[in-house]
């Protein structure tokens, strides 16, 4: 028993080590590196040779081996672990797409019979899964800040004092299952409903999506976002994507830039929704949260938002119980008198 248990710990690590190599992890080295690449091309072609000393914190060991920063790796390699044992992602994505499969049909949606091209309907695949996913995310995101029993959670992310490209997976198992449901829940709509409009022209939908939208984020420096290199797109992109300065904008102690960008790729959803905060490359941004949770360590951020949380249900269960309460002796109080 522990020697399996020896055996299983040691190829899961062994796995999250892998994702340093493997081109579809966002986290690979190639993608490390492009980030920076693309930071210094950018800079050096804004302000000359004098502005590459701008992606220096991107290299400080200062920064990479900071408390906060070891913090998000334990986060990172625990939330391996336990979603390893909790979610069996292939099985449950596949009973979903072939339950919604026979919904749709049922519901009497068929094949469309349009005679598009593969090429047609891969594109058009591509954009429906990209716009559904981005939008997921920004909304699920919205929600993890607007209720206050999620924010409890995602607070976790908020707590990093500095950010490093693995900040990204600094999150609360419970943001975590949220995602995957957000996840799970996009993924499987948009493939079934493409399966059953275009039959047989779906099979290399999925990896076309996937490395589109992989691929081309990672490469633009999607790590910059979780690091100190302050980068804008300029004014007309930053319109219509999330900029490195953006995402950090969004980690800013400051009270003005509190729930502001909370868009993953496309900016349009936060200026839809009035939260869009536009940055410049001059920005300089305190991260956290000011709360007692910075400065806490692995345990801290798994278990105090737990306790948070628990603390608040029991007062709103308390206060619902009690307005029960007097909603019930009004309604008899209505009822003695209009009897007696
Ligand atoms: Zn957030
Ligand atoms: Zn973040």
């Amino acid at each position: 028993m522990f020697d399996a248990f020896i055996f299983w710990l040691g190829e899961e690590l062994a796995s999250a080590g892998s994702s340093l190599f493997d081109l579809s992890k966002r986290v690979s080295l190639f993608y490390l590196v492009s980030a920076s690449v693309f930071a210094v091309f950018i800079f050096y072609f804004r302000y000359g040779f004098a502005g590459i000393h701008r992606v220096k914190s991107y290299f400080s060991w200062r920064v990479w081996w900071h408390s906060s920063a070891r913090t998000d790796y334990q986060v990172w390699l625990l939330n391996r672990l336990i979603f390893s044992i909790a979610i069996p992602k292939t099985l449950s994505q596949s009973v979903w797409i072939s339950f919604l499969f026979f919904f749709w049909q049922e519901q009497g949606l068929s094949n469309l019979s349009f005679g598009w091209s593969d090429t047609l309907v891969m594109a058009l695949f591509t954009l429906c899964y990209f716009l559904a996913d981005d939008f997921s995310r920004f909304f699920t995101h919205w929600l993890m800040h607007k209720v206050p029993l999620l924010w409890f959670f995602h607070q976790v992310h908020h707590s990093a004092k500095v950010l490093t490209p693995f900040t990204v997976f600094r999150t609360h198992p419970v943001e975590g299952g949220l995602f995957f449901l957000r996840s799970l829940t996009v993924q499987s709509l948009v493939i079934s409903i493409f399966l059953v409009l275009f039959p047989h022209q779906i099979s290399l939908l999925q990896i076309f999506g996937v490395l589109v939208s992989t691929f081309v984020f990672n490469i633009l420096g999607a790590n910059l976002r979780h690091s100190g290199v302050v980068l804008s797109y300029g004014k007309t992109i930053e319109k219509w994507l999330i900029s490195p300065v953006q995402h950090q904008i969004h980690h800013s102690i400051s009270v003005e830039h509190y729930d502001k960008n909370f868009g993953v790729i496309l900016a349009i959803w936060d200026r839809l929704f009035s939260t869009w905060s536009s940055g410049h490359d001059n920005q300089q941004i305190i991260f956290g949260t000011g709360e007692k949770i910075d400065n806490g360590g692995v345990l801290t951020q798994y278990f105090l938002p737990l306790k948070s949380a628990i603390h608040y249900s029991r007062l709103k269960l308390t206060k619902l119980l009690h307005n029960a309460q007097l909603l019930s002796l009004e309604a008899q109080e209505h009822f003695r008198r209009k009897f007696k």
